[in-house]
């Protein structure tokens, strides 16, 4: 079974990042103040139907105390929606069910119907926005006159297709990107329960892979953990992940500060004969300097990484001036789209690396 299968989040409190949506929710379930439609919009795999799927429990679990917001997930209630046998409640997926039938059929007529053992209907609709013009004016009508007893969660990932009409129907919810430190510590903790033991750089190589996408990082370490029980460095992931090579970009960055453009071209061709992937080379060094241009800009909450590496990077944010700091991303941007299409995939690294230190601060 899948990482993302065996470890999908039960309760709100397993599901990662989505705080303010997780407390709202929660908060409203507790003081039972829930409205009968709900938007999640967001990238994919970021806890949208996760999330619909607590709650869908958490409304009908029959052990639950009114002063809790989690399900119990042992009750038959419970059971039976994890299980996917409560006729209550309704999966649609409406990328495959866009025709204004399926929503007469399926949703409206199952909405008329009275409830089958459950204290609530749950209808969850994913990706709404694939219902056709016909489709929403059903749906329309029924959220506008909803049963009693009714929950409907809409999910999408692009917010701008959904029409106004529904979505103003509804409470929105925009779930986020996952952030990286939050990634991390759960990556972190499903390889604590799968007892695998996984270097921190290949860590936070699949973090930087997945891009806030809580499915393929899960997928990504899955990968990876079948590689064995022994250590899993970056030597071993590379089979299977293409590895930068973190502790060369920290030289690089160094170097750079420094004006030193020898040691940074030396660093760059020992890259090369340790077979390290230059685009991920120059991906890795560019995060690196937008974390120094978010700190410098007096954002560091938005970079996301443990209190002793934000110390370090404070530090060297400010041995840079601005300019000089746009310049080097401007260069590495360039460097990162030629890569690939150079026959000596060094050389427009090798150029970024001296028009950076073409320039010091004394000349600008
Ligand atoms: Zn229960």
């Amino acid at each position: 079974m899948s990482l993302y299968r065996k470890y999908r989040p039960l309760l709100f409190a397993d599901i990662a990042g989505q705080e303010h949506i997780k407390q709202t929710l929660q908060r409203a379930i507790v003081r039972n103040e829930l409205v009968h439609a709900y938007l999640f919009s967001g990238p994919r795999a970021v806890g949208k139907t996760t999330t619909a799927r607590i709650l869908t429990r958490a409304v009908n679990c029959a052990a639950r105390a009114s002063d809790q917001s989690e399900p119990c997930n042992r009750c038959d209630a419970c059971m039976a929606i994890l299980e996917n046998r409560a006729l209550d409640v309704i999966e649609i997926d409406a990328a495959s069910h866009t025709g204004v039938d399926n929503v007469r059929d399926t949703i409206i007529a199952a909405a008329r119907v009275g409830r089958a053992g459950l204290a609530k209907k749950v209808f969850i609709i994913d990706e709404v926005h694939m219902l056709s013009t016909s489709a929403f004016n059903a749906l329309l009508k029924i959220l506008e006159e909803p049963p009693a007893q009714v929950l409907f969660i809409l999910a999408t990932t692009e917010l701008h297709k959904v029409p106004a009409t529904i979505a103003s129907r509804c409470q929105r919810f925009d779930f986020k990107r996952i952030a990286p430190d939050v990634m991390r510590a759960r990556l972190k903790r499903l390889i604590g329960l799968e007892k695998k033991n996984v270097t921190d750089d290949v860590v936070d190589t699949i973090v930087r892979l997945s891009d806030g996408c809580l499915r393929d990082a899960e997928s990504l370490l899955g990968q990876v953990l079948v590689l064995g029980d022994k250590k899993i460095d970056r030597d071993a992931a590379c089979v299977i992940l293409p590895i930068g090579n973190l502790a060369a970009v920290k030289d690089l960055i160094a170097a750079l500060l420094a004006v030193d453009g020898a040691s940074a071209l030396r660093i760059i061709n020992d890259c090369i004969e340790r077979d390290c992937d230059l685009s991920v080379f120059t991906a890795d060094t560019l995060e690196y300097f937008r974390t120094l241009l978010l700190i410098q800009s007096g954002t560091p909450e938005l970079v996301g990484m443990s209190e002793s590496e934000l110390r370090e990077r404070t530090g060297q944010a400010a041995r840079i001036t601005s300019e000089r700091l746009l310049a080097i991303i401007g260069h590495f941007s360039v460097a990162q789209r030629d890569v690939r299409y150079f026959s000596i995939p060094q050389l427009p690294i090798e150029v970024a690396i001296v028009k950076s230190c073409l320039y010091t601060d004394a000349h600008q």
